[in-house]
């Protein structure tokens, strides 16, 4: 679906409705999201998988500059914890490929939060060296991996948080399964401290509201979350 004729397509109908495309999201394909099946299929962590994943990236990149958007962002996966997990030196020069590839054209590369901890993506940050790297922070991911509450991670990551999902959702009550995403404002998110330390942090961006359902509850929530969110931005 990168192609340059879409790419052309898609920002002419943006433009025609006054959509305003915050980043180019760049799937990786078969992803399994749980903690049994994830670390060998999400993202680029996988060896097996990478280089095809790290060249998808790069088209992504491609899309996104024929769009006029200034990132792409990926789930980078469930980056090791143990920097001297043999698979982490390859993954970083994984990372450094994609933000050569988005810094030629005037882009950052922003890693979607969910399957590492903080810690562990600030450190991925730091070994890659690379200037144009940022966070799509995903809150509610951050709880239904277990990962970090999100208003404590931006003490570790805030300053590089470029994009937000606004989503919500419970912590995992088993070791294999995710927790369960939730209407905003029924998870365990706290958007009335969240939002505040955001802007102490210097975020400026989009709050991209996420509900990973569709119908019309889909549209029920969306509303919902617009009427939590509103006030307090
Ligand atoms: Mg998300």
């Amino acid at each position: 679906m990168l192609t340059e004729d879409n790419a052309k397509q898609l920002k002419r109908t943006a433009q025609d409705n006054s959509v305003e495309i915050t980043t180019m999201w760049t799937g990786l394909p078969v992803a399994v999201w749980n903690f049994i099946d994830g670390p060998r299929t999400i993202g680029l962590v996988p060896p097996e998988t990478r280089n095809e994943r790290v060249q998808i990236l790069k088209k992504g990149s491609d899309f996104a500059r024929i769009l006029g958007v200034g990132s792409i962002t990926t789930h980078v996966g469930f980056i090791p914890e143990n920097p001297g997990d043999p698979i982490y030196p390859g993954l970083v020069e994984a990372v450094k490929e994609v933000a050569k590839h988005c810094a030629k054209a005037g882009q950052e590369f922003w890693f979607e939060t969910g399957q590492e901890t903080p810690v562990t993506l600030l450190r991925t940050f730091e070994d890659s060296g690379a200037e144009n790297l940022g966070v799509n922070l995903d809150p509610a991911n951050l709880i239904l991996y277990g990962k970090a509450n999100p208003v404590d991670a931006l003490d570790i990551i805030g300053k590089y948080v470029r994009g937000v999902h606004a989503k919500d959702g419970l912590y995992p009550t088993n070791g294999r399964e995710l927790g369960e995403e939730m209407p905003l404002g029924k998870g365990k998110v706290n958007y009335p401290l969240l939002i505040p330390k955001l802007k102490r942090c210097g975020f400026r961006g989009a709050l991209t509201i996420e509900r990973e359902i569709s119908g019309p509850q889909q549209i029920k929530d969306i509303k919902r979350a617009i009427r939590i969110l509103t006030p307090l931005c």
